[in-house]
């Protein structure tokens, strides 16, 4: 699948403008993810899927993101929630006292991936922006399943996906924060708001939700899983985007490289430093992402590789935003015209550092860790 992802790469760079230019939603590049067998990636064998893991699918980030970080970044959403139930083992579901119910919903929703059904993440609200605590969407149980209701914003592929994992408060007791996989179609509507600086593809609307869903969409079978499963297994909410955005630094060099040769600017010290710097320093993100995913793969949510974690998602991100900006600074004006594939790396570069967890709570949280304090609770607002 890594050849295979490196194989539709450059059909994705080739309509990325396009895309782009209009904020469309990359249908082509999805319909060939789909064909390829991609939403099956972090399926286990036995359920139909390729049973990859944290590796291989930041290696496969890296390469889909040398083509278009949108359609990059909206696969990464399809990813975290299938990797995060696949990593529901057994045995950790029965170490957590999980029904046996779940487990079924859980392989369901598992093998429907496998079988080309793809999914959002609609876990941000204006206001609240990714903090599980603070989320106005409530559920409430009702004869025979949930009730969700609320209003989500920044939904990647909203409009557009199979089902969405939507989180929520318990109306009850708003300590419990939920997760539910919700079919498309009626009680959910989408709002089209999504008209950004970067990643313009991803198509991140707002998204309406009032539902009522079946008992098995809630994830884990139990309530309150939510904030339990970030602290335990940081890495698809934190990292995951990590090597999205280390592709969409390295897309900047070679688009860099690729015009200063055409202009015949190499011979430029200034410049040639520019692109030797930005070299070493995706590179040194790319070693950092390997790592924390070579530690999530032997042992996720160790301490030390969630110092990892956090440590690749803080430099993928200011990495990807500083490379962009140097390059096209290399590159000269006419790399800012609309068009050209620096102007658009540069903005999609930008959203890295924005996208939890931020660069500045990445730094606070291995800043409290290196002080001795307990990263997850010494925050001064609650990190999830
Ligand atoms: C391209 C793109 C695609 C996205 N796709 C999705 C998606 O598919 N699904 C989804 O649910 N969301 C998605 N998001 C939203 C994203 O995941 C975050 O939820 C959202 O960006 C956070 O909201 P915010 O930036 O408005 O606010 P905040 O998180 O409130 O951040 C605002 C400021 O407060 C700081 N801050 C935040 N928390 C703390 C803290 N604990 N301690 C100290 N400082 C803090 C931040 O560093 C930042 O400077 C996407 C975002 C982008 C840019």
């Amino acid at each position: 699948m890594l050849d295979e992802a490196r194989r539709l790469a450059p059909r994705f760079a080739a309509r990325a403008a396009d895309s782009d230019r209009d904020g469309s939603f990359p249908e082509r590049d999805f319909a060939e993810l789909r064909e390829a067998g991609f939403f099956g990636l972090m399926v286990p064998a036995r359920l139909g899927g390729a049973g990859a893991g944290f590796t291989e699918y930041a290696e496969i980030a890296y390469e889909l993101a040398r083509g278009n970080g949108s359609t990059a970044l909206v696969f990464n959403m399809h990813a975290s929630v299938t990797g995060a139930i696949a990593g529901v083992t057994d045995e950790l579901a029965e170490l957590l006292g999980l029904p046996a119910e779940a487990l079924e919903a859980r392989d369901g929703f598992l093998k429907a991936a496998a079988g080309g059904a793809w999914y959002a993440v609609a876990m941000s609200e204006r206001g609240a922006g990714s903090r599980l605590s603070e989320l106005s969407t409530t559920y409430r149980r009702v004869d025979g399943g949930y009730r969700i209701t609320g209003a989500k914003t920044f939904c990647s592929g909203a409009g557009h996906a199979d089902a969405y994992l939507v989180a929520a408060r318990g109306a009850a007791d708003p300590a419990q924060v939920s997760q539910f996989l919700v079919p498309a179609g009626e009680g959910l509507r989408v709002e089209p708001t999504w008209d950004a600086l970067g990643m313009r593809a991803t198509g991140s609307h707002d998204l309406h939700v009032d539902v009522t869903v079946p008992a098995p969409a809630l994830l884990g079978g139990v309530e309150g899983l939510a904030l339990v499963a970030a602290q335990l297994a940081p890495h698809w909410m934190v990292a995951s985007y990590a090597a999205v955005y280390v592709g969409v630094a390295r897309a900047a060099v070679e688009a860099a490289v690729e015009h200063v040769n055409a202009r015949g600017l190499g011979r430029l010290p200034a410049v040639r430093a520019r692109i030797g710097r930005a070299d070493a320093a995706v590179s040194a993100a790319h070693l950092v992402v390997r790592e924390a995913a070579r530690r999530v793969d032997r042992a996720p949510g160790d301490p030390e590789t969630n110092r990892w974690v956090w440590r690749a998602k803080l430099l993928a991100g200011t990495t990807a935003a500083d490379v962009a900006a140097a390059m096209l600074e290399a590159a000269g004006t006419s790399a800012m015209r609309r068009g050209h594939p620096l102007e658009r790396l540069y903005r999609d570069a930008r959203a890295g550092s924005l996208q939890p967890a931020t660069s500045d709570v990445c730094a606070d949280w291995l800043g409290v860790d290196a002080l001795g304090g307990d990263p997850d609770a010494d925050g001064v607002a609650p990190r999830w």
